[in-house]
């Protein structure tokens, strides 16, 4: 199984079944600690807070926050997907290409945890790379921008690994929460994050649009705290969201200004691959190609192709340990054997 485990989903790929689950990352227990729902039935608790109910979001900015209750959302997932299988699944996972050696440990422990018989590790942005159908092991340097929930990832991968890589911590969420300033600043509204997701979905844009769209949302009124619908202009979604993309613009430049000369003039001639949910984001391609003057394409589909390249990783996994893809390896010594001492 390849599994992308982000920060706003998870998304698991199966060997010869294609992408099996994709599910929002949160656990909610009760008063008494015990689990009520994992995935997209706890999401839906999510700011709505039933009675004694807690909603956990266990990744924070792509990294594990809450070990217990990863653990918890991995075992269900696991149990999910691996319903009538005989064998404990073979597990590669992806990691922001930022992660500690610590973090890195953990992931693997907590894949072991949940049910894993053997788990790897892969950088995200190779993941993309490969599940975007990217060769990228040929010297030519590309870029991949994942724009996820928490981080945005800036990589340029040549030969098979990465050469320079960035991480910020602008992404989805943030869209959401400019959105909810800019309405409580300008306008006395609060809304949720999932009001704020909604509006940047449905009317959100990166460019000026010749032709605004509306909606009509719901929220409360600042003043009077009292529940108020309102209407909202595209317009004023990018207004707010304007200092968010410009954040990722000043981040794929800076990695462009640190890179050699070769492989900047690569990624001019291969351009750059946006990724992760994010990335739908309406004419997020555009701006970024008008405002880098490099041609940018969005991947085919944006929130599945991490886990579909940790995937086709699994499939090579001899071959790419040997190229440098899997970052470690979690080798159990087989039973029967003796372990050395050092072990
Ligand atoms: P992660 O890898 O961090 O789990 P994802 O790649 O799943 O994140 O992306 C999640 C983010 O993508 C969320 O912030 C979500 O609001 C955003 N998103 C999903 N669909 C769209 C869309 N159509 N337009 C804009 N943003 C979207
Ligand atoms: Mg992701």
């Amino acid at each position: 199984m390849g599994i992308d485990l982000g920060t706003a989903s998870v998304v698991i790929y199966m060997q010869g079944k294609g992408i099996v689950l994709n599910e929002p990352s949160a656990v909610a227990y009760n008063s008494e600690g015990r689990i009520v729902g994992v995935g997209k039935k706890a999401y839906d608790m999510y700011g709505r807070n039933p009675s004694g109910i807690r909603v956990i979001k266990p990744l924070v900015n792509g990294v594990v926050a809450d070990f217990t209750a990863t653990k918890h959302m991995l075992e269900y997932f696991f149990s999910k997907v691996c319903k009538n299988m005989v064998l404990r699944p073979n597990v590669i996972m992806c990691v922001p290409s930022a992660v500690t050696d610590l973090e890195k440990r953990t992931l693997l422990s907590l894949a072991s945890a949940a049910g894993a018989a053997r788990a790897w590790l892969i950088e995200e942005p190779l993941a993309a790379a490969l599940g975007v159908g990217l060769e990228s092991s040929r010297p030519k340097g590309i870029m991949v921008v994942d724009i996820g929930g928490g981080t945005t990832d800036i990589a340029i991968i040549t030969m098979g690994s990465i050469a320079i890589s960035k991480s910020l911590q602008v992404a989805g969420n943030a869209f959401d929460e400019a959105i909810m300033r800019q309405l409580r600043r300008e306008r006395d509204i609060i809304i949720g994050e999932k009001t704020a997701e909604q509006i940047k979905i449905k009317i959100g844009s990166a460019t000026l649009r010749d032709v605004e769209l509306g909606m009509t949302a719901k929220g409360k009124n600042y003043i009077t705290n009292m529940p108020e619908a309102f209407e909202i202009s595209s317009t004023e979604v990018f207004l707010a969201l304007r200092p968010c993309l410009e954040m990722i613009i000043g981040g794929i430049r800076e990695t462009l200004e640190q890179s050699t000369p070769e492989l900047a003039a690569d990624v001019l001639d291969y351009g750059i691959v946006l990724t992760g949910g994010g990335s739908m984001l309406r004419n997020i391609d555009k701006m970024i190609e008008r405002k880098t003057g490099i041609k940018t394409k969005l991947a085919s589909s944006p929130l599945n192709c991490v886990a579909l390249g940790a995937g086709r990783a699994i499939e090579h996994v001899d071959l790419l340990s040997d190229s440098g893809y899997i970052i470690r390896v979690n080798d159990k010594p087989k039973a029967g054997k003796k372990e050395s001492k050092r072990d």
